[in-house]
């Protein structure tokens, strides 16, 4: 067991957890994160970004990352490459199990993000973050002037079809059946679109790709097996997030999605537990939100623990 008890441990180290613990640095609170093995969250996966404000020129995701560590290390951020494999938010202080190291903080904020969910048909990991892409937001603009697909037929993939159409010559939207999850008015929105085709009852089973990158998908029709190819440049899984808190094991309010759910500013169910970015966020779900909540979780932690604690 680590004997400190630290004043705050930030789990997870996307943006907001980076920002997070930059706030908290500089209010000398000695702040500890849990980075994950693979630290940076999602934006490790994205090749620009272009939207964070600030980077005219834009700026690689790994590459920004890198830098909002240092930043926070400048001010005195520990941060820890592992993985947080539970908590105990019944005691006080608060327990945290690392590699099977016990760490006792009097706040936590969890800033663990979601990932999108991958389709995981054949050849989809070597086209990652090249043609295959889990943002519009993010990488729809390096599609310009192409045919790309959107897989699902949920809010999201109608909103990021109709999003893409900015960009792409034409989309096509891939869906398994012919029931749309999505809202009438989002799909309307998506099916009544000039540059939208939807074809239904069609499942990716493998990514067609040669040196240049994607070239297309093959087909499968769910009812009767026959296959089709349909060539495309830039391919968009749009089937969910999963937000992952599968490790606080139900001592924090989630939701039916396993969203964290706020109970006042940054708050979780948890006084004293705090939540930013991805992990709480069903909304927005970009960089530039969660380095803002992680920024407010930060603030409300420093304040809890100034009532609380002196
Ligand atoms: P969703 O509603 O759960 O839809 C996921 C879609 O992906 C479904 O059509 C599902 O097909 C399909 N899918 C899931 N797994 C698949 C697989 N392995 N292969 C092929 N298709 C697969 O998810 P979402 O669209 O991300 O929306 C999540 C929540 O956010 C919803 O509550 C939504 O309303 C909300 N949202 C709102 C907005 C907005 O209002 N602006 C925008 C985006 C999202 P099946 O139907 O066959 O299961």
């Amino acid at each position: 067991m680590s004997d400190a008890v630290r004043n705050v441990i930030i789990i997870g180290s996307g943006p907001a957890g980076y920002t997070a613990g930059l706030y908290n640095a500089r209010a000398m609170l000695d702040p500890l994160m849990f980075a994950g093995y693979m630290s940076g969250g999602q934006l490790m996966l994205t090749s620009d970004i272009e939207n964070f404000p600030g980077y005219p020129e834009g700026i690689a995701g790994p590459e920004m990352m890198m830098q909002l560590r240092e930043q926070a290390e400048r001010f005195g951020l520990e941060v820890q490459d592992k993985n947080v494999e539970r908590i105990d938010a019944s005691t006080r202080p608060f327990k945290v199990w690392v590699e099977g190291e016990e760490f006792q903080s009097h706040t936590l904020i969890i800033c663990t993000g979601a990932e999108a969910i991958w389709l995981g048909a054949e050849g989809e990991d070597e086209q990652k973050g090249r043609g295959i892409s889990t943002c519009a937001t993010c990488d729809g603009a390096f599609f310009r002037d192409q045919e790309i697909m959107v897989i699902g037929g949920g809010d999201s993939a109608m909103e990021e079809a109709t999003f893409l159409t900015r960009f792409a010559s034409k989309v096509t939207v891939v869906h398994r059946r012919d029931t749309f999850r999505a809202s009438k008015v989002m799909y309307d929105r998506a099916a009544a679109h000039p540059k939208i085709e939807i074809k239904t009852f069609r499942q990716v089973t493998k990514w067609l790709s040669d040196e240049s990158g994607l070239t297309g998908a093959l087909l499968e029709d769910p009812r009767d097996g026959s296959t089709e190819e349909l060539a495309v440049t830039g391919a968009f899984i749009a089937i969910g997030h999963k937000p992952i808190t599968a490790f606080l094991e139900n001592q924090i309010e989630t939701d039916e999605e396993g969203y964290i759910v706020p109970k006042g500013f940054s708050m979780t169910s948890v006084p004293g537990i705090f939540a930013a970015g991805d992990v709480v966020d069903t909304r927005y779900r970009q960089a530039i939100t969660a380095a803002g909540m992680g920024c407010a979780a930060a603030i409300d932690a420093e304040r809890w623990l100034e009532e609380n604690l002196h």
